[in-house]
């Protein structure tokens, strides 16, 4: 099997406490992969470790042609990786200060080198695509939180990465703005891009997802189909976390 991203022995330590403890997963070119299991079992710190905003410990990290070992990475290396992974955040991350406009564009200029009427081009091409073609001129305060959650996403889509992470992108936001924002992310998720997300959505989970991944203390525990996790799952951990979020 090709994987288009190929994560190997991936192990995260906080001081003693081992947070990822040897992940291998390896995904599809535009696989969408949904990672569920118990709060503190590493889920988000996976993700981060993806982009480098928490540094792994051991283990290796390839997307295409670019391969990172934890061991010995490079600051060109964490940049080429840091260009090929969006990541959309549980609480937003805008910038305050921005408007929903320079949001999108910034990463274009700073990370893509474009410049600054190139960019906010492209971001008026996303606002469009996310809804928001007559707010860009806004402030974060003063959309709502799934009007700023589709700017955390657009910010991530504008990038062309190769790899989108989602880390509990609608867990932060009051109920009656989770549906736009599942929606946007099924529309992108037809796409050609490389999908992980963390979800407690496990409709959503189900519905949008190629495979399903369970993780708890650190590990993956098992994966497989939707139909197979939900239907038929075969870790007593998978059994036990289902019944509780079911
Ligand atoms: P999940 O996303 O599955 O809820 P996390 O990846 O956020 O889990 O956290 C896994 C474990 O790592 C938890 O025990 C958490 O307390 C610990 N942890 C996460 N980030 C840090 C940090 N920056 N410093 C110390 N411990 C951390
Ligand atoms: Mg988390």
């Amino acid at each position: 099997m090709t994987c288009e991203i190929d994560i190997a022995g991936l192990t995260k330590r906080f001081v003693t406490n081992t947070v990822l403890d040897g992940i291998d997963l390896c995904l599809k070119p535009g696989e969408r992969v949904a990672i569920i299991g118990p709060s503190g079992t590493g889920k988000s710190t996976l993700l981060r470790c993806l982009n480098w905003l928490d540094r792994p410990d051991a283990g290796r990290i390839a997307i295409g042609d670019l391969s990172v070992d934890a061991a010995h990475a490079s600051r060109a290396e964490i940049l080429a990786l840091r260009r090929r992974t969006g990541f959309v955040f549980q609480n937003y991350a805008l910038f305050a200060n921005k408007t929903a406009r320079q949001n999108i564009s910034e990463g274009l200029t700073t990370v893509r080198g474009w410049s600054a009427a190139r960019a906010a081009q492209r971001a008026d091409e996303i606002l469009t695509q996310i809804g928001l073609a007559d707010r860009g001129d806004s402030y974060p305060a003063a959309l709502s939180g799934g009007q700023q959650q589709r700017v955390g996403i657009g910010r991530a889509m504008a990038l062309e990465a190769d790899l989108l992470l989602f880390d509990e992108p609608t867990s932060a936001l009051d109920p009656e703005w989770v549906g736009e924002v599942l929606d946007l992310i099924r529309s992108i998720a037809d796409g050609r891009q490389t999908i992980l997300i963390v979800t407690h959505e496990m409709q959503f989970a189900r519905e949008i997802a190629d495979r399903i991944v369970f993780m708890d203390g650190g590990r993956i525990v098992e994966q497989g189909t939707p139909s197979q996790i939900f239907g038929d799952p075969q870790d007593e951990r998978t059994r036990a976390f289902l019944r509780r979020v079911g």
